[in-house]
């Protein structure tokens, strides 16, 4: 048996229609334009892709953006400062710092200075605290992604084993707060995996639903999945034959029931969401 395909940027694309309608509506209503602040340290060829798309993204879903790009060798409080600033300008709604920074900054204090209603990427201690307790601002792009792949392909949640391979705050952790949930996009059991996990094989195969937020390549294997199950994979990897995920996709498409592709899974779902947070933040404070 051949799985069926999670096609995410076709989702994705439905996804921005909704966002944008939905923008088109706050504009007329409000007279503001929801307002993205990218701020990009250094130049990783990576991430200037990654926040140009963001970009673009925006534009065709009717938001502003703004692009800030301080040189590699910036120290904290030059950043700061410019948090700072764009913390005070109305006409920006949503901050998105660029991961990762160079080394001479200290991320935690970069990161926690962003205004938690500007918070788009939800990486505030608060925002955080929030998503812990049940109660969210924005749901973190990645996981929020997933979840929107999982439940608008009608695969539930609720009662399935859900196993998280990777632990990292941006992806894993959160995925398996969220999964965790009291309530219908919740209601999993969630397990999670990491570098440390003993028979990770084994645990894996006890998937109905496999999330893998790992960063190596094809490194889930068919014999690690089990027939029927979700395979969702998060990885982004740059190989010498292109980009590949976590999965590998050629033969654990054999065994399992539903697969997300690399590309066109879980990538295109990430800056949907970034649209849409931005989108709620430009609410949060034009109420
Ligand atoms: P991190 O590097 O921050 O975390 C990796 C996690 O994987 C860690 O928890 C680590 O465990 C775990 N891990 C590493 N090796 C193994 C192993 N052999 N067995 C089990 N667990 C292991 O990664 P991110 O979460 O930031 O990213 C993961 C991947 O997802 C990357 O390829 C990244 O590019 C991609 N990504 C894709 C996005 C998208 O939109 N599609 C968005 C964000 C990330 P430990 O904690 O023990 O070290």
């Amino acid at each position: 048996m051949t799985a069926s395909i999670i096609d995410g940027k076709a989702l994705a694309g439905q996804i921005r229609e909704e966002i944008a309608r939905d923008t088109a509506e706050f504009t007329a209503a409000t007279g503001a334009t929801p307002c993205l602040a990218a701020v990009l340290v250094g130049d990783d060829p990576g991430s200037q892709v990654y926040v140009r798309n963001k970009q673009k993204a925006c534009g065709r879903a009717g938001i502003d953006s703004q692009l800030y790009t301080p040189p590699a060798n910036t120290a904290t409080e030059e950043l700061l400062a410019l948090i700072d600033r764009l913390n005070r300008d109305p006409k920006v709604h949503g901050i998105l710092v660029q991961l990762p920074l160079p080394d001479q900054i200290d991320e935690r204090r970069v990161l926690e200075a962003v205004d938690p209603v500007k918070d788009v990427d939800a990486f505030h201690p608060e925002n955080v605290g929030r998503i812990v307790q049940g109660r969210p601002r924005f749901l973190p792009c990645t996981p929020h992604g997933i979840l929107q792949l999982l439940h608008r392909n009608d695969v539930a949640t609720a009662g399935a084993n859900v196993v998280v391979v990777g632990r990292s705050d941006i992806v894993g952790k959160p995925m398996a707060i969220l999964l965790m949930q009291r309530g219908a996009q919740g209601d999993a059991t969630v397990t999670v995996c990491h570098s440390r996990t003993r028979n990770l094989a084994e645990v894996t195969r006890g998937a109905d639903i496999l999330i893998v937020a790992i960063g190596r390549a094809k490194f889930i294997t068919a014999e690690m999945v089990k027939p029927g199950a979700v395979v969702i994979d998060v990885g982004m990897n740059r190989t010498p034959e292109g980009l590949a995920g976590d999965v590998d996709f050629e033969h654990v498409k054999e065994v399992a029931g539903r697969i997300t592709p690399v590309p066109g899974g879980v990538g295109p779902m990430t800056i949907t969401m970034l649209l849409r947070n931005t989108l709620t933040a430009a609410r949060l404070q034009t109420a």
